[in-house]
């Protein structure tokens, strides 16, 4: 089964901020491993756009070192490397002045796709889009991507969808959440609207909860000041968890095309409960003999800021009413694990008898490590004594479907990159999806603060706070074991 690469068009991608952590850890590298796969032509041309003073020999040097470092050994051993450096150039500019801004403008080839990457802190947006036009570098069909955090509540979301609108119309913005560039978030989607067998059970009548599961192992170590003014909530329910209960719980779109994909999965935000302070857990992971505990790791001895949340979410419309879904995430959690469960209703009697056992039918959707699915089925236990029931898992997943081509399925960040360059908006977030999220998340928090909420300690390695597992069990259900 092997993969199809087609080729993009030519194109000029500036990433501003290109000598930060991201434009090194992720963007280049995946960059250069679409050169390597030959999906990039030959005369693509990649600007790195930032404050520190460098020139091109010294930033494809810099970039170099950074693919040898997070790119792999095979990456890094590619003899393509100097053959994609050469399509690599730097200008150094200031967001907030003007150096700079001629010289890169002069790059630019108004003729092929123009992508501007905004690498940056949300709060250098409206600097660089005003810059872009000023100096004529972007027209109408040129494309802008930008990072998250997109605000912080729905007013900062607000006021940056603003800003950018001053520029750019909605068709030229692209909202990256690298969960949606995931292979298997895409395979969600093929399975529910690709096949017959699944979508006539895809309701309330037949599935009692999903769960959804984003755990993580490392604690924010590093980055706890920034992340003490977010918390588990904003940094990841708000984007990631949501964008994947919009897709699990999303109505069949008329077509696979941006808007019709993204007006359903918007109806869905829009039909949220508002949570009950009950059904929501909030934690702050502990010490362990190696490792300091959130708040020392937050530089915050008081710190209020929730490193894991779980909560039931109820969805009111014609297809979900009744059916909740659970939501999980948290650091330093026993393993690293994303994953969405879908746990199908017990058959309506057993003609085996009570006795024999009951075996739910669960969907399990993998997203990190090892993307796949598996479809827990019950069969009948091979060999003799009586007719005893087991589950057994259909495995889906991909490294044996795909078999050694799996190594050329690009990751998140280059898929993405080269939908912008495609023009393809399908995988990125809506202005008003944005919005919308935080119109949600934001009473959530609010009741937090009105409340003085105080997160419940965890251990280090554990599956969260004892009280988001009473959470489930006050339901008759228990959350699905978090393993890697
Ligand atoms: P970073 O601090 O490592 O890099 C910031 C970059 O911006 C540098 O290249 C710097 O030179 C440039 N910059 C800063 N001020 C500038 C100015 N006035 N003019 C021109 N350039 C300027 O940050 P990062 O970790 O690379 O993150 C960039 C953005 O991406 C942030 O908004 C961050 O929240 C977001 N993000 C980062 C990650 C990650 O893994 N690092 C993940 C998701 C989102």
């Amino acid at each position: 089964m092997a993969s199809r690469v087609i080729p993009v068009d030519a194109f000029d991608l500036v990433i501003f901020g290109g000598t930060g952590d991201l434009a090194r850890r992720k963007i280049l590298p995946g960059l250069f491993r679409r050169f390597c796969a030959g999906q990039m032509p030959e005369d693509a041309q990649i600007i790195g756009a930032a404050r520190s003073d460098l020139d091109t020999a010294g930033y494809r040097t810099m970039i170099k070192d950074a693919i040898e470092e997070f790119g792999g050994a095979d990456l890094a051993q590619n003899p393509s490397m100097p053959g994609f450096l050469e399509r690599l150039s730097y200008v150094a500019v200031d967001a907030r002045g003007d150096s700079g801004w001629p010289e890169l403008a002069s790059l630019i080839r108004m003729e092929k796709v123009n992508a501007f990457y905004f690498s940056v802190g949300p709060g250098l947006f409206g600097d660089l889009a005003e810059r872009l036009k000023r100096y004529k570098m972007a027209d109408d069909s040129s494309r802008i991507v930008v990072e998250k955090p997109f605000g912080r509540d729905l007013a900062t979301a607000k006021a940056l969808n603003n800003t950018l609108a001053q520029h750019f119309d909605e068709t030229q913005i692209y909202r990256i959440d690298h969960y949606l560039g995931k292979e298997t978030v895409q395979n969600l989607m093929a399975v529910r609207f690709g096949n017959m067998l699944f979508e006539p059970l895809w309701n309330n009548q037949y599935i009692d909860h999903i769960q959804i599961t984003v755990a993580e192992t490392v604690g924010v170590g590093g980055r706890g000041g920034y992340y003490d003014k977010s918390g588990a909530m904003r940094d990841m329910v708000q984007n990631h968890l949501m964008q994947l209960l919009c897709l699990i719980a999303m109505e069949p779109p008329a077509k696979f095309d941006p808007d019709a994909v993204r007006d359903e999965k918007l109806k869905v935000i829009r039909a949220l409960d508002p949570v009950e302070p009950h059904h929501v857990v909030r934690g702050q992971y502990g010490d362990t003999p190696d490792q300091p505990d959130y708040r020392t790791h937050a530089e915050n001895p008081s710190s209020k800021t929730e490193s894991f949340v779980a909560m039931k979410v109820g969805i009111s419309n014609w297809r979900w009413a009744g059916t909740p879904v659970y939501l999980r995430t948290g650091k330093r959690l026993r393993a690293r694990s994303s994953e969405i469960t879908v746990v199908f209703k017990d058959a309506p009697h057993s003609i085996f008898g009570a006795e024999k056992g009951t075996h739910r039918n669960e969907l399990h959707i993998r997203l990190q490590p090892n993307e796949g699915m598996t479809l827990d089925v019950t069969i009948k236990e091979p060999g003799p004594g009586g007719m005893r029931l087991v589950n057994v898992p259909l495995d889906m997943t991909f490294a044996e479907a795909i078999g050694p081509d799996v190594e050329d399925v690009p990751d998140a960040y280059e898929r993405l990159i080269m939908d912008v360059i495609r023009g393809n908006q399908t995988l990125f977030m809506r202005g008003d999806e944005v919005e919308a999220a935080w119109a949600w998340t934001d009473p959530i928090i609010e009741g937090w603060e009105a409340r003085g909420d105080v997160p419940k300690p965890y251990d280090s390695g554990s599956d969260g706070p004892t009280d988001a597992i009473a959470m489930l069990a006050r339901d008759g259900r228990s959350w699905r074991e978090i393993s890697a």
